[in-house]
């Protein structure tokens, strides 16, 4: 069936206009920018500098001539716009405090220095990986590493200059930064534990491996209206309601494990959950089915407001149904097969602690604070883990790290290898439910600081909560700003970084409150609630006496997010 321009509607569009009415003296919709209805035109400076010149061309400028001629010969398209393909982001100029980030121009926050994210599409590193990033970290970056929310490595304290040093020792052990920012295929989330967990549904890697080998880099696919998330994973354990594309494994009854097919999830400002399109996907037709999602993503995607440039807008105006659609019609000249949905989980496993593998060796999986490591902690880890007889680490979406393949006879050793180092595999629920995102320390859009404020939190609950037994863990997101980076709606207690004003009248970095959001069986987002705003100082006690509150109150078996 031909689609038409009627079949579309527009974010903010009149309601006749959203019905497909062509009623006399309508006012004509806004072009969004959509491609696939010859709205080519760049319609904001981002469309301009991505149709100018393919973004992933920076690449040789940065090699040829911005780390031979320093910072100050990069263009200004190029620094705050097209580094981002490689992985590249400049860093908040230290000393700027968290009011001031709205008043300034991007380059009065602009440090010299850059942050770099390394894709590990599935999470999954072998030691020689992990001892290359470490030695990146202490050689280039400072000691700096964090493990972010997407399962990447992320760098601080980058020289321009140093980049193409970094990028060989990275392909000399088979990673790259190539799209992991930028308005394109991020990192490809997937299961932590894929292959080695007893029970697994379907082995999502190699699908992951092959979209990563056929379509990562790939021009054609390299400026999409905004950034596109994906998710492959056997358990709910890649937190697909919130990525453009996921891939959750499911038994069809007639034809055996495969993936049910989501899309149009997204936190942001503005958050959306995932919609199942009911169908089916064999694992050899995943790459082929993500490939023809991202294109109509990138033919139908808004590029006029970058603030409306994501799938989930899309989706959300659209509709499944028609989604689907577009998808067999247009891109996979097929029809796909109707499937059930992929049961989910309470909430989604963060593999902390010692669990089993199939094979009868031990995942030992350790939480350091909010994703916080160094080259010299991952030194460490990758040297306790080969000494345990393992040869590959998984990072997590939470945050976390397993070592993989450790005989049950090596797990206490490993432990007590790796624990004196930060990272703990007996860890608190608050050790393990809280995730903060970059913020003010190294962040141009942040407001408030994030991580070591999650380290005092996580001390503070420690010692004061220690005695209670929670039936449910409470997870815990803190955010540097209006954006989610920590995911603060989909947390019981989400933390959005803001100015605000304590008992004294003073400005202060604080954080509007979120309760009740969830991931899992509990998929949903939290409550702003009115008046719950709490200083940065106070945080500690705030938290405190609402999960004591929670503790208290609630009914047996009542989860945080029923209770909240
Ligand atoms: Fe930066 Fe805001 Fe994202 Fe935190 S939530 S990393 S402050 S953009």
């Amino acid at each position: 069936m031909a689609i038409t321009t009627e079949d579309y509607v527009t974010p903010g569009a009149a309601p006749a206009a959203r019905s497909g009415a062509a009623g006399k003296g309508r006012r004509a919709a806004r072009p969004e920018g959509q491609w696939a209805l010859g709205q080519t035109d760049p319609l904001n400076h981002n469309e301009e500098f991505k149709a100018e010149d393919n973004p992933l061309n920076v690449r040789a400028r940065i090699i040829e001539k911005y780390s031979v001629e320093g910072f100050d010969s990069i263009t200004s398209d190029d620094l705050r716009g097209r580094f981002r393909w490689m992985g590249l982001y400049t860093q908040r100029k230290p000393g700027i405090d968290g009011g001031r980030t709205a008043q300034l121009e991007p380059h009065e926050l602009d440090d010299i220095h850059f942050m770099m994210r390394v894709r590990v599409d599935g999470g999954s590193l072998s030691l020689a990986q992990l001892e290359a990033i470490a030695d990146i970290s202490t050689t280039y970056c400072r000691d700096s590493a964090d493990i972010t929310d997407r399962q990447n490595i992320q760098f601080h304290w980058v020289r321009v200059e140093d980049v193409p040093a970094i990028w060989e020792r990275l392909e000399a052990v088979g990673l790259d930064t190539t799209e992991a920012c930028g308005d394109c295929p991020r990192v490809i989330l997937g299961s932590p534990v894929a292959g080695v967990i007893a029970g697994e549904v379907i082995d999502p890697r190699p699908a992951i491996a092959k979209i990563k080998e056929r379509f990562i880099g790939d021009p054609t696919l390299s400026n999409l209206p905004r950034k596109f998330k994906s998710s492959v994973s056997w358990h709910w354990d890649a937190v697909p309601e919130i990525n453009d594309i996921s891939f959750v494994g499911v038994v069809h009854p007639e034809h055996g494990p495969g993936f049910d097919l989501l899309v149009g999830g997204g936190l942001s400002t503005s958050a959306h959950l995932a919609v199942r399109l009911g169908a089916w996907v064999p694992e050899a037709e995943v790459p082929e089915v993500w490939h023809g999602v991202t294109q109509l993503f990138r033919d139908y995607g808004y590029r006029r407001l970058r603030n409306k440039a994501r799938l989930k807008y899309l989706v959300q105006d659209l509709g499944a149904l028609k989604v689907r659609e577009i998808l067999e019609t247009e891109y996979l000249q097929r029809k796909l097969i109707d499937g059930p949905a992929a049961q989910a989980p309470a909430r989604p496993p963060d593999y902390v602690g010692v669990h089993d593998q199939a094979d009868g060796l031990k995942i030992v999986g350790f939480s350091p604070i909010a994703g916080r490591v160094s080259g010299t902690i991952l030194t460490a880890i990758a040297q306790a883990a080969r000494a345990a007889g393992s040869d590959r680490v998984t990072l997590t979406p939470l945050q976390k790290l397993l070592v993989l393949d450790v005989a049950p006879e090596k797990v206490e050793g490993l432990i007590e290898a790796i624990e004196p180092h930060g990272p703990r595999a007996r860890a608190s629920t608050w050790r393990r439910g809280t995730l903060a995102c970059t913020g003010l320390e190294y962040c141009k859009l942040a407001i408030v600081e994030t991580k070591a404020r999650a380290a005092t939190l996580v001390g503070v609950l420690e010692s004061r909560l220690g005695e209670l037994d929670l039936e449910h863990p409470v997870s815990v997101g803190i955010n540097g700003c209006p954006n989610s980076c920590a995911r603060i709606q989909t947390a019981d207690i989400g933390l959005k970084g803001q100015i605000v004003v304590d008992d004294e009248g003073n400005q202060v970095e604080g954080f509007q409150v979120h309760l009740g959001g969830g991931l899992g069986l509990d998929a949903g987002f939290g409550r702003k609630l009115r008046g719950h705003k709490v200083t940065a100082e106070q945080l500690p006690e705030y938290v405190e006496r609402v999960v004591r509150h929670y503790a208290d109150g609630h009914e047996p078996g009542e989860r945080f997010a029923q209770w909240a």
